[in-house]
């Protein structure tokens, strides 16, 4: 192994540098815990298909999961269901709506798709188990699977989210009223509110976005995460609603799967060549990371990664991480919390 720094090192601290001033953008509050953040927090990690590891900033410092568990949990409601039960529950059409929109399908009263809030509880509502804990458990295992750690939901986020979703709780009964969600509509809200309150962090997310990448292989562990089959079905979705009503713009500029939660947390699959991760909390309009935005879009420029690039999306990311040495020359900037 060559003792020369990767490139890619090179052009996270400089991405991370180049960002870090950036002062637009507000930290979620509507969920009272989230409003604690720090606007500062930054944090970059690249993870590839191989397992080696890339990270700036705050790549450690742990927060809510949010949204971005909603690719996942569709993937587990497609393995305890397959496609065409999950696909009578929800949609796969990008809303065009905000995230906590409250609409469904007038045609078949589904809620469009599993990104948004709507298609969310609805998928989380197809998780399988024998009451509250079980279903939790198979939750938290699949994150395990996913990062190659145990995860656990935090009380605080949990309780104050479950303290005023009253929004979510619309969209829920919505939904029970057309038959959409079983009648346990209490039970998955709180397994819901639960999912989104899992602590990771940034490397996390980048492991969880490498698996993807990976055709649904943890590159860390070795363990399978998600059934092959099943890996192009989150990729789709993620690329056509990942990013709520930012994902037609998302997908011509940056032109990777990706999905981003209010807790300021965004993940980018680079298919065959890596995972990507933000976590910064200052969120734009639409409930996206700005600098998580940002990032993604300067890495998709500089190294051609829109997945409808001619000759090869990522390549050069791929050459990026192949150039030099790593794990070794993991870049830290900032310290752990
Ligand atoms: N738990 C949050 C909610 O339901 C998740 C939203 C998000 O991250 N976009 O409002």
């Amino acid at each position: 192994m060559t003792a020369e720094p990767s490139p890619l090192v090179e052009t996270l601290q400089e991405l991370h540098r180049k960002y870090a001033p950036v002062a637009i953008g507000k930290v979620a509050d509507y969920i009272p815990e989230l409003s604690k953040a720090d606007p500062s927090w930054f944090g970059i990690a690249v993870v590839a298909v191989d397992g080696r590891t890339f990270e700036v900033g705050d790549s450690r410092r742990p927060f809510s999961i949010q949204s971005v568990s909603k690719p996942f949990v569709f993937g587990l409601a497609l393995e305890d269901h397959g496609r065409e039960r999950v696909l009578s529950k929800v949609g796969v059409e990008p809303s065009g709506e905000a995230f906590n929109s409250i609409v469904l399908d007038e045609a078949t009263n589904r809620p469009f798709n599993p990104m948004v809030n709507a298609g969310a509880i609805a998928t989380t509502d197809l998780v399988d188990g024998a009451g509250p804990a079980a279903r939790l458990g198979r939750l938290l295992e699949m994150y395990r699977r996913y990062t190659g750690r145990e995860v656990h939901v935090d009380a605080a986020t949990f309780l104050s989210e479950r303290a005023t979703g009253h929004r979510n709780r619309a969209i829920a009964h919505l939904m029970l009223n057309f038959g959409m969600i079983e009648h346990r509509v209490d039970e998955t809200l709180e397994l819901y509110f639960q999912q989104c309150a899992a602590m990771v962090d940034c490397r996390d997310l980048a492991v969880m976005a490498a698996t993807l990448a990976n055709g649904g292989v943890n590159p860390i562990t070795g363990e399978r995460a998600l059934e092959a089959d099943y890996v192009k079905d989150l990729l789709s979705v993620m690329l056509s609603c990942g990013s709520y009503d930012f994902a037609g713009e998302w997908t011509y500029r940056i032109g990777l799967p990706a999905k981003s939660g209010v807790g300021g947390g965004l993940l980018a699959v680079v298919p065959g060549v890596a995972g990507i991760a933000v976590f910064s909390p200052p969120l734009d309009p639409r409930g996206n990371s700005v600098r998580g935005v940002l990032v993604c879009r300067e890495l998709s420029e500089r190294h051609r990664l829109h997945i409808l690039e001619p000759g090869g999306a990522g390549r050069s990311l791929a050459e990026a991480i192949g150039r030099g040495s790593a794990p070794d020359a993991t870049a830290r900037e900032g310290g752990r919390p």
